[in-house]
C-alpha cells in the first residue's frame, strides 16, 4: 500500500507572481532556459573574437581518471567532464573502440607560454597554437581524444577523422554530452582546422541539440542568444521566467508518493 502525502504549496500564493507567465510570451525554443541560463558554464564559447581572460580557471578541476597517453601530473578536467569521459570510454570499450585522452585543461599561462614557444620558433602566428584566452582547452570541458596508432604520431591531422574511432566518436559522443567543437565544414566559422579529435563538453541537452542541427558553438552561441533577444522584445522576461519556474505553480498540489513526486493542479483549465 503506497502512501501518499498531500502538500498544499499555500505559501506560494503570496510568493509567486503567478500571473507574470501568462503575461509573457510563450518560450518556444527547443531547449530549456535552465539550459541556456547555464549555471555551471557549460556553454562558455571561446575563439579568436571571444577570448577568456588571464583569471579564468574553472573552480572544479579535478585530476583525469580515464585511459590517457603521457599524463602528465597536474593534467585535469572539470569533474562532470570528467566522469563524461570515463562513461564514453567504457561505452565505446563495449565496442572495441579504445580511446586516449592527450591534451586536457590547460590554464591561459601554460597556453601563452606554448604561443610564445611557437612565435619563437617560426617568427609568425602559423595558427598552429591558439592565441592565449582562445583556447578550448581553457574552459576545462575541452580536450584531445586519440586512438593507439595516432598516439604514436607526432601530430594531428583530419587524416585521424579516416580511422574508426574517431568515427565513433562523431557518431557517439553527443551521447554523453560532447560535440566535435571543430567540424571540417565549420572552419569559417570556427577559425579552427578541422579536429576530428578534440572534443567539447557541453552538456547533454546541448550536445544532442547542436548534433541534430549540425550547429557549431558558434552558430548555438549565436543562435539561442538570439532568441533570448527576439522573445524579450516581444515582453518576454529571461530572469522572471527562470523565477517563475523555479517557483513551485500556486494552482497544485504536491502528491508524494514512495516512487517519486508528481504534480497535479487542482484547477482544471487554470
Ligand atoms: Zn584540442
Amino acid at each position: 500500500m503506497k502512501k501518499l502525502f498531500v502538500l498544499l504549496t499555500l505559501a506560494a500564493l503570496f510568493l509567486n507572481a503567478g500571473a507574470s507567465l501568462a503575461e509573457m510570451p510563450e518560450w518556444t525554443y527547443p531547449l530549456a532556459p535552465e539550459i541556456l541560463e547555464d549555471i555551471p558554464g557549460y556553454l562558455v564559447l571561446t575563439n579568436r573574437s571571444v577570448l577568456l581572460g588571464a583569471d579564468f580557471e574553472p573552480n572544479d578541476l579535478v585530476p583525469i581518471t580515464a585511459r590517457h597517453i603521457n599524463a602528465i601530473h597536474g593534467d585535469m578536467l572539470r569533474k562532470v567532464v570528467n566522469e563524461a569521459v570515463n562513461v564514453m570510454f567504457a561505452a565505446a570499450e563495449e565496442e572495441d573502440v579504445k580511446l586516449y585522452l592527450k591534451s586536457v585543461y590547460r590554464s591561459y599561462s601554460t597556453q601563452k607560454t606554448m604561443y610564445n614557444n611557437r612565435l619563437a620558433k617560426v617568427g609568425h602566428d602559423d595558427g598552429v597554437v591558439a592565441y592565449p584566452g582562445s583556447s578550448d582547452h581553457q574552459t576545462g570541458l575541452g580536450m584531445d581524444i586519440l586512438n593507439y596508432e595516432w598516439t604514436k604520431k607526432s601530430g594531428m591531422t583530419p587524416a585521424f577523422s579516416e580511422t574508426r574511432e574517431a568515427q565513433w566518436m562523431a557518431e557517439h559522443c553527443a551521447e554523453f554530452g560532447f560535440v566535435i567543437r571543430y567540424e571540417e565544414d565549420k572552419q569559417d566559422l570556427t577559425g579552427i582546422i578541422y579536429e576530428p579529435w578534440h572534443l567539447r563538453y557541453v552538456g547533454l541537452e546541448a550536445a544532442q541539440y547542436m548534433k541534430e542541427r549540425h550547429l557549431c558553438l558558434e552558430e548555438f552561441d549565436a543562435e539561442w542568444r538570439q532568441y533570448i533577444q527576439d522573445w524579450e522584445a516581444a515582453g518576454g522576461n529571461f530572469k522572471q521566467l527562470l523565477r517563475d519556474r523555479a517557483a513551485p505553480d500556486p494552482a497544485s498540489v504536491m502528491f508524494v508518493t514512495e516512487d517519486g513526486e508528481e504534480e497535479i493542479s487542482l484547477f482544471s483549465g487554470s
